[in-house]
């Protein structure tokens, strides 16, 4: 129960210079020996912010005033660029600015705090410096956009008070005391939060932390994982998880509602009131799908030491018409990015095994390769052994294999020539194993 009361840990003074830090994780139980090494990581948080009516009001003008800053600095930007071949920095644009406060026209503007403002510009200048990065590397550069009347907005707050971090609550400059969904954990407060309002209507405060996670005890347990449409995962187990094809189940729903929204009149009451409905239904499908995918990943790291997977370019398959919406609504990259974060928070490993190897065409048994297999064919005879294979657990089983020879120092071995010797993982002695393992994911 040690670590119990560790993960309570008051943070250490004078630890904001360093980034704030506090020990968390999931509830321990009490016999599992745990690693006493505990890395510090960067980490995310995100939690439901509930401003009340008045600082609602007033959060409705600072994102109108951060969008109306917005625009006046990119059309000065531009203009400036295609009068004068002069590029402003965000430094220039932040004394117009200043002058600009003064005004008595524009006093509204010093309402607003003035380090939000100032982050504003700095996004402008990431915008402008993807697009200069991306006409450099000869991508489609997608010049910075003016940003329309939108419900959705962001503002980042710098100088949030220390003294009010705690508690279920956080006080931000200018707006005081807002109630969170969750008590904030027991970090030093970060130096900016962002207070963002998602499409429907509802408020999160965001910020990032380096905090120290325990690292899970070693287990004797590698699996391989096949991701498809049917199954949303095939473990080399012969487990199937179900694919609960979240956006699919509302799509007649968000059909009706968005053509509903389509038929209002512009700027009627009516319009907001479906607007919102369609932007509450959208935002369900986006939590049901991440909430069955952190069971999953989460799973999936607790319960094996080494996980193979496919080293899918999910960016290229999203082209497919047929399939786009599909594939997106499984969320594999979503998958990938969360099993790779959580393998390094608690010390397993995760090994992408080559896209080109063909993990479903491969015979588990004898190595044999076939030269087809049809997308719709989900259970095939392999012609030279004679073996049924389940298409995707056989993919799966040769994705632990082609990962373990990997790991092992066998890479682009070609299975199908030599048919090689694949040290049985399970039956490799798993102290030796796991330490060979651990030496690995330390030296990367
Ligand atoms: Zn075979």
């Amino acid at each position: 129960m040690a670590a119990q009361t560790a993960r309570r840990a008051t943070p250490q003074p004078g630890c904001k210079a360093e980034g704030a830090r506090a020990f968390i994780g999931y509830p321990l139980r009490p016999r599992m020996r745990y690693n006493p090494r505990m890395p510090a990581v960067q980490r995310s948080f995100r939690i439901r912010a509930y401003p009340n009516p008045a600082q609602i009001r007033m959060l409705n003008q600072w994102y109108g005033s951060a969008r109306w800053l917005w625009n006046w600095a990119l059309d000065m930007r531009t203009k400036a660029y295609q009068r004068r071949k002069e590029s402003l920095t965000s430094i220039a644009v932040s004394r117009k600015l200043t002058k600009l406060k003064t005004v008595p026209k524009f006093s509204w503007l010093a309402k607003v705090p003035a380090t939000c403002l100032t982050q504003c510009l700095r996004d402008q200048d990431r915008a402008f410096a993807n697009f200069f990065r991306r006409v450099k590397a000869g991508e489609t550069p997608g010049y910075p956009r003016f940003k329309a009347r939108q419900m959705n907005g962001s503002l980042r707050f710098q100088d949030v008070s220390e003294v009010k971090w705690l508690g279920g609550a956080v006080s931000l400059p200018k707006l005081g005391r807002m109630k969170l969904a969750e008590n904030l954990p027991a970090i030093a407060c970060p130096d900016t939060v962002t207070l963002k309002r998602e499409a429907d209507g509802r408020y999160y405060v965001s910020f990032c932390a380096t905090v120290e996670i325990a690292l899970l005890p070693v287990v004797a347990s590698v699996i391989g994982v096949d991701l498809g449409l049917t199954h949303l995962a095939t473990l080399s187990s012969c487990e199937k998880i179900e694919n609960p094809r979240h956006l699919n189940n509302r799509l007649r729903y968000l059909r009706q509602q968005q053509r509903c929204l389509a038929r209002r009149v512009k700027g009627s009451k009516r319009r907001e009131q479906q607007r919102l409905r369609v932007a509450r239904a959208h935002s369900a499908v986006a939590n049901q799908r991440s909430y069955a995918l952190h069971v999953l990943t989460t799973k999936l790291v607790r319960e094996h030491q080494i996980i193979c997977i496919e080293n899918l370019a999910v960016r290229n398959m999203i082209k497919n018409p047929r399939l786009a919406r599909h594939i997106a609504d499984a969320g594999w990259g979503e998958f990938r990015r969360m099993i790779e974060y959580k393998a390094k928070w608690y010390g397993r490993t995760v090994i992408a095994v080559d896209r080109w190897f063909p993990s479903s065409k491969t015979c588990g048994k004898c190595k044999h390769v076939v030269d087809e297999l049809r997308l719709n064919v989900r259970q095939w005879t392999c012609p030279k052994c004679g073996t049924v294979h389940d298409r995707d657990i056989n993919a799966a089983q040769n994705l632990l294999l082609a990962g373990m020879s990997e790991l092992g120092g066998g890479e682009r071995r070609d299975l199908g020539v030599d048919g090689a010797v694949v040290d049985a993982p399970r039956e490799a002695p798993p102290g030796q194993l796991m330490s060979e393992c651990l030496e690995h994911e330390r030296v990367n």
